[in-house]
């Protein structure tokens, strides 16, 4: 743990003068925070950490300088761009500077098949550039308004788009990425292909990504949509039918109907006694969507634009799928929170409704169609009633154990102890070569030990 008595802040201020920063308790607190409050067991362990000082470099050059002046007075380092991740991946465990990296923002180039960014552009003026001409991006996280392409890379792993294009880490989704080292004379490292892997998902443990080049395809006016069935088993063999016939969607995402309590501005379009699917449908496939609806039994209850969604004052289907199912139902009711689940393949939804009867009124399901090494991946996102710790560690065992289910840990702060399992040591190796004193983000890799930091 770093002593902080032990750096000197006034220092790094004087060394950077002229960048903006904020000082104000208020300001480093709020930027000290993501969500990771979803978790009761991450907001025991993080509430209350907080940074020193928050720097706003306004461009690549101040970036350099910045980490050039963290690097020569070793103070910790954490990147942060939208703060939206889960894991309390934005949090410094061990104080010290937030950069804030959302003023560098540039987009670069948009060309056909791919765009080339800087690492604090919103992923929403990224896509919706993309769509001035054009194009689309591959996928974004349901955070797509807030959050950054960077902090998609640092921190998140795929989303809207997975059920296309499969999730972010899976080849040809990200083409190129610009990391700056923390030295005292900072250095440029650029990844190509494969070596992507050594910074994506590192929660800015090495190296600060400066920009990237991610890919684009052609773009389709999605409707927003959601069809609704007699049961939550009928809904899920619609959405996994839809998927393996290619019925072309950016989006399934099936959600049982007892979510319907935390949807009640949708009213007879998600009512308490039917089970959706959300989807984002392209409007060439929207007859033969309803028609398979029809095939289960069920019916499409709006199909809207994004435009006409916001008019009627209801989010796009987006904001109902993925991490933000479990915020709507947080913003009702806080005893809540959830665990995220990849089922084994090929993917039983029989297997669900054992979950469903096993942990009853304890669990509501929620599901999301993706593909991964390009094969068809079915992730869960249930809300999970918080009965404490170990009962949460129990039901993670019985969804391993029982089920042969993977769980990427929403309650633990490491890389390894939530998605990633084990020390990537790839990543521990370019972590060597581009945080050398092992400042960034202190405390969220486990296959980083003091002893590995260069004493000089
Ligand atoms: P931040 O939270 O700011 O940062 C994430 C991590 O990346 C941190 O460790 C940070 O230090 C590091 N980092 C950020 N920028 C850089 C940089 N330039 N260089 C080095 N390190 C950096 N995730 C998904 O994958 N898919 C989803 O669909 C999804 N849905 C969500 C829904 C909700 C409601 C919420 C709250 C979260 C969701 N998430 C999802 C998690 C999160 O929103 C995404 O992963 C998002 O892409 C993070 O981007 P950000 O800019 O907010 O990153």
């Amino acid at each position: 743990m770093t002593d902080r008595s032990a750096y000197e802040l006034e220092a790094f201020r004087g060394d950077i003068d002229g960048i903006r920063v904020y000082g104000d308790p208020k300001q480093v607190e709020l930027r000290s925070r993501d969500y990771y409050w979803y978790s009761p067991i991450l907001s025991e362990e993080l509430d209350g950490r907080v940074g020193d000082i928050v720097v706003i470099p306004q461009d690549q050059d101040e970036v350099r300088r910045v980490a050039a002046a963290a690097a020569k007075h070793r103070i910790p380092v954490t990147v942060r761009g939208g703060g939206t991740g889960n894991y309390g991946q934005c949090v410094p465990l061990e104080g010290g500077i937030i950069l804030d990296i959302t003023r560098l923002d540039r987009i670069i180039a948009i060309e056909p098949g791919k765009a080339r960014v800087e690492a604090g552009a919103r992923i929403a003026r990224l896509d919706d550039a993309a769509h001035a001409v054009g194009q689309e991006l591959l996928m974004y996280p349901s955070t797509r308004r807030i959050a950054t392409i960077g902090g998609f890379l640092s921190g998140g792993s795929g989303g809207v788009g997975s059920l296309r294009h499969g999730m972010l880490r899976d080849d040809g989704n990200v083409g190129y990425v610009k990391v700056m080292t923390l030295e005292p004379e900072p250095q440029i490292i650029e990844l190509h292909g494969p070596d992507i892997q050594k910074v994506q998902h590192a929660y800015g443990t090495n190296g600060i990504i400066l920009e990237l080049e991610v890919g684009l395809t052609r773009f389709t006016d999605w409707v927003h949509t959601a069809a609704l069935f007699d049961s939550y088993l009928t809904a899920l063999c619609f959405a996994l039918t839809a998927q393996e016939t290619g019925l072309d969607c950016y989006l399934l995402t099936p959600v049982e109907r007892r979510f319907a309590t935390f949807y009640q501005k949708f009213g007879e379009r998600f009512p308490a006694d039917r089970d959706a699917v959300f989807a984002m449908v392209a409007p060439a496939e929207m007859g033969r969507f309803e028609k398979l609806a029809k095939e289960f039994g069920g019916a499409v209850s709006f199909a809207m634009s994004k435009e006409e969604l916001h008019s009627a004052g209801l989010q796009p289907a987006y904001e109902c799928g993925w991490n933000h199912t479990t915020l709507q139902a947080l913003k009702v009711d806080k005893s809540w929170t959830y665990l995220q689940v990849a089922y084994p393949r090929p993917f039983d939804p029989e297997l669900v409704i054992r979950q469903m009867e096993r942990y009853g009124d304890d669990l509501y399901m929620h599901h999301e169609m993706a593909r991964l090494e390009g094969e068809i991946q079915i992730f869960a996102l249930p809300l999970v009633r918080y009965r404490g710790r170990d009962a949460m560690y129990e039901m993670i065992r019985e969804f391993q154990e029982l089920d042969g289910c993977d769980i990427y840990d929403p309650h633990a702060y490491t890389i390894e102890d939530g998605g990633m399992k084990e020390i990537d040591t790839a990543q521990i190796d370019f972590k060597k070569r581009a945080d050398p004193y092992g400042l960034m983000n202190p405390g969220k890799t486990r296959g980083w030990t003091p002893d590995m930091a260069v004493r000089a």
